[in-house]
């Protein structure tokens, strides 16, 4: 992992504060670089492996209805772009249509690999990639879901508060199988995701 130690990383910090035209030594930001290191390790905690979180699956049709059809989870999500270190957040839309002879997923485990994958520096497009990667990954590839899809909407700080300064809304997608070969079932899930209002 980390090859430099916490305190190298905090001289850092006091040297681009220092950069900016602080007094990395005020009574106010003494303890600065000491809480944003340890906010890194929080928001950025996508790095270490041990913190994977483990996808509980099920056998579908073990208890007797196998489910075959559009399965939908909803949250939002928070991550920092690779280009500017600054926030962007926003909402999540995830489907897929289980294999009736594949696995199911414990549905909160959806949302705690979205906050895995989203505690690293992203760019939005990569993450969507990143999100259903581990989720298809969990659900096997001898019987692989039928269909998986994965739609963000996102605010950037780097666009919003700095630069072009446009408040707005990116949108990237995931659509595999059904989701991308069927019109029907794309039109449903995305008829879903933009009567689902999201202006932030
Ligand atoms: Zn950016």
């Amino acid at each position: 992992m980390a090859k430099i130690t916490k305190e190298t990383a905090e001289n850092h910090i006091k040297e681009l504060l220092e950069y900016i035209g602080e007094d990395p030594n005020r009574e106010g930001l003494k303890g600065t670089p000491d809480r944003i290191i340890r906010m890194w390790k929080e928001i950025f905690r996508g790095y270490d492996p041990s913190q994977k979180p483990k996808i509980t699956t099920f056998d579908n049709g073990k208890d007797g209805t196998a489910c075959d059809n559009m399965v939908i989870d909803q949250g939002d999500f928070h991550s920092n772009c690779e280009h500017h270190c600054v926030w962007f957040w926003g909402k999540y839309w995830f489907a897929y249509i289980p294999n009736p002879k594949g696995k199911i997923i414990g549905i909160s485990k959806i949302g705690r690999v979205v906050d895995y994958c989203s505690a690293r520096l992203q760019i939005q497009e990569r993450l969507v990639h990143d999100i259903v990667d581990m989720l298809k990954e969990a659900l096997g590839s001898e019987y692989p879901p039928l269909g998986i899809a994965l739609v963000m909407k996102g605010h950037h700080s780097c666009k919003e508060f700095r630069g072009a300064k446009k408040k707005g809304i990116m949108t990237s997608s995931y659509l595999e199988g059904a989701f991308k070969d069927d019109p029907q079932v794309r039109a449903e899930f995305m008829n879903l995701v933009n009567g689902d209002k999201y202006e932030g």
